[in-house]
């Protein structure tokens, strides 16, 4: 998508620090971090959001889950707990539309999410 910023950083036109990629997933820490440690995972493919997820993304989607199992690990919030979340749409405030997991640990984690 030729105005996707995150498909601009998945495509390399936005250098991005990648803490990890793959041909298919790309991570990357979020610009505006609203915990310690706040990484957000997506596909290159450009998917709008979970909505527009079909039959064929199941694989990839469970690919990104294993990211983010291993990225919590790496970054150390494994045993005291972490978040995986993927807002759709506007009350969930989604402001990026290409499908996006935020990974976020490192302090306490407030429920429920305002
Ligand atoms: P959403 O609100 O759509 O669930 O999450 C979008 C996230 O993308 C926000 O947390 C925002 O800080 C982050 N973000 C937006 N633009 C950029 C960018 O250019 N680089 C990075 N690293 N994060 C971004
Ligand atoms: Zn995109």
């Amino acid at each position: 998508m030729e105005n996707c910023i995150f498909c601009k950083i998945a495509d390399g036109r936005i250098k991005t620090d990648a803490v990890y990629e793959d041909d298919k997933i790309i991570a990357f820490k979020d610009l505006n971090p609203v915990a310690p440690v706040h990484i957000l995972i997506i596909p290159k493919a450009h998917i709008s959001g979970v909505m527009a997820l079909t039959e064929k993304d199941k694989t990839l989607v469970g690919e990104i889950f294993l990211v983010a199992r291993s990225l919590a690990e790496q970054f150390g919030i494994a045993d005291n707990g972490f978040r995986i979340v993927a807002n759709s749409g506007e009350n969930a405030g989604q402001s990026v539309p290409h499908l996006h997991f935020h990974l976020l640990g490192g302090r306490k984690l407030g429920w429920p999410p305002g």
